[in-house]
This record gives structure tokens, C-alpha cells and sequence, in this order.
């Protein structure tokens, strides 16, 4: 393959450097001379550069033949990409649909953007840890915060509906639920061009009610597998580094670790959570576990 790239772009030097001689000739040839005569003139002279420029051009169509054959590769394999690899089951995590790898978690920031949502962003973007940012309406009813929305967006990270204004959908009517989460998908389309793909109830308090309508929107409903930056003893970051990174927080009653293949991981928009994020990312790493991206989730959207 090297070999073949170095006879290309010798060939491709060999082409530019005929150019350039011609560009130098041709001004003054074209002026001062009939072209039947320089035919003639340059007979004997050309003939060498014919053949070289045939060899040239056998080693061009080929290299257009290769292109072709690479651009039909790229498709299919954007098409392949695209094709949903992971499913959710019953408890929030998620388990490959054919032959993707098990060892995947899934990274989520709640309540944003509040304040740590784009330098959030930013450290898993130079992590190339792909993650769901679920935003809540009352954060970003200022151009400045709708602006923050589009920026992480724009970096490739998923943007879900976490509620407009993050009520307990189990203790309001059906139609407040619905406008909690219409009006904010509306939000989010204005913003980021794209409807929403993911739903997470505050408090992760669902109703039958908001299910289905989470469901026709074309969004996943989830809660989470396990999260600990809310719980008092885990406001710091090393210590919920540590917790994130094992799964265990004995502090609140979790003795034993809840890690395992396919976690769904609840963190939020907070500092200590943004202080520990890239040593949590780097942690599950050295674990084995890879960050799971969201657009190979599959969702309601994809039937
Ligand atoms: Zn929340």
C-alpha cells in the first residue's frame, strides 16, 4: 500500500511538473507560432513524454478506480454505523444487539446546562467519551444558555429531554406532563435542529401516562443503573470518582459494586461531578470499559 501511494505521488509530481513546462511554453508558442508547425517542431521531443504520460495515465485511472472502490467502502460502512448495536433492557443498561462489544458504559449529565455543562463537554470531547446531556427547559430560557445547548450539540454529544422544568410527573396531571415534555422536545429542535432521541424523568418518577407519550415522540425512556454525585457523602470529587469508578458508595448503602457491562451512569451538571469526570472516564477505562455511544442505541425513533 506505501509502495503504491509513493508511485502515486511520483506520478502526481511527474504530472505537475509537465504542467508547470507547458504553462511556460505555451504563452509564447501560442503567439509566435502556427500549432501545425509546433506539432511538427516538437515530433521526436514528445514522443517520450507520450508514453510517459500514458504510463501516467494507466496509473491515474487506476488510482480513480481505488477511490471509487475506498468511497463505496466508506458508505457501507457509515451505513453499518448507523444501524443501531445496543438495545436497553428492563433495568436501564444496555446489551449489544449482534456482535458489538459487551464492555460498554453509558455516560448521562442531568440537569444541564447549569453552569458545568459545556467545560463538561469539553473534557469528554478530549476524552473521545461520547455522552447524553439531558437538559431541562428553565435552563436555557436565556440565549446564552440556548447557545451552550447548540455548542455541545455541535461537539456530537446526544442533547435529551429531561422535562421542562423538572417536576415529579407522578404528582402533576396529564396534560402539565405533556407539556413538560412536548414543549421542551420543541426546544430542543428550535436549538439544535434535531428532535430529541432520549427521555429521563426527574427523580426518575415515571407514569403510564408519560411513557407512552415519551414513546410516540420517537424517544427511550430511561432511568439509570447507578449514580452517586447527589448523595452528600459523594459532593466531592474523589470521592465520587471513586465511587463511579468502582460502583461501590458504602456511605449510602452500597456495599457492593453495581459496574458491570452495559451500566447506565448518572452523573449531573454539578462541579465536583465536573472535577472528577475526566479521572472517571479515564478509571472505567482502565477497567476495560468503553463509553457507549448514544447514536447506536436503538429507540423508538428507529421503527
Ligand atoms: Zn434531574
Amino acid at each position: 500500500m506505501r509502495k503504491l501511494i509513493l508511485i502515486v505521488l511520483l506520478g502526481m509530481f511527474m504530472v505537475l511538473a509537465a504542467c508547470s513546462d507547458e504553462a511556460e511554453q505555451t504563452p509564447d508558442e501560442q503567439d509566435d507560432e502556427p500549432v501545425e508547425e509546433k506539432d511538427e517542431d516538437k515530433e521526436n521531443g514528445q514522443e517520450e513524454v507520450r508514453e510517459e504520460e500514458s504510463e501516467e495515465d494507466h496509473e491515474e485511472q487506476e488510482q480513480e478506480e481505488e477511490k471509487d472502490e475506498e468511497l463505496e467502502e466508506e458508505v457501507e460502512e457509515v451505513e453499518e454505523d448507523q444501524k443501531p448495536q445496543y438495545e436497553m433492557s428492563d433495568s436501564w443498561a444496555f446489551s449489544p444487539i449482534d456482535d458489538a462489544n459487551p464492555s460498554v458504559v453509558l455516560l448521562t449529565i442531568d440537569d444541564a446546562p447549569d453552569g458545568q455543562a459545556l467545560e463538561m463537554a469539553e473534557t469528554l470531547k478530549a476524552l473521545d467519551a461520547p455522552a447524553i446531556f439531558f437538559v431541562n427547559g428553565i435552563f436555557m430560557e436565556s440565549e446564552e444558555d440556548q447557545e451552550i445547548v447548540r455548542q455541545i450539540h455541535e461537539m456530537g454529544f446526544a442533547i435529551g429531554n429531561h422535562t421542562y422544568s423538572h417536576q415529579n410527573l407522578q404528582n402533576i396531571s396529564e396534560e402539565e406532563q405533556r407539556e413538560e415534555i412536548i414543549s421542551l422536545s420543541e426546544l430542543i429542535e428550535e436549538i439544535t435542529g434535531e428532535k430529541p432521541k432520549f427521555f429521563r424523568a426527574p427523580h426518575g418518577a415515571n407514569t403510564d401516562f408519560a411513557r407512552n407519550l415519551v414513546e410516540d415522540e420517537g424517544m427511550l425512556l430511561m432511568n439509570w443503573t447507578y449514580g452517586y454525585d447527589y448523595f452528600e457523602p459523594y459532593m466531592e470529587a474523589e470521592k465520587l470518582a471513586e465511587a463511579m469508578i468502582t460502583g461501590k458508595a458504602p456511605e449510602v448503602d452500597v456495599p457492593h459494586s453495581l459496574l458491570r457491562d452495559g451500566a447506565n451512569l448518572l452523573m449531573h451538571d454539578r462541579e465536583w461531578t465536573n472535577e472528577a469526570l475526566e479521572e472517571i472516564v479515564e478509571g472505567l477505562r482502565d477497567q476495560g470499559y468503553g463509553m457507549l455511544d448514544p447514536d447506536l442505541i436503538l429507540t423508538p425513533s428507529d421503527d
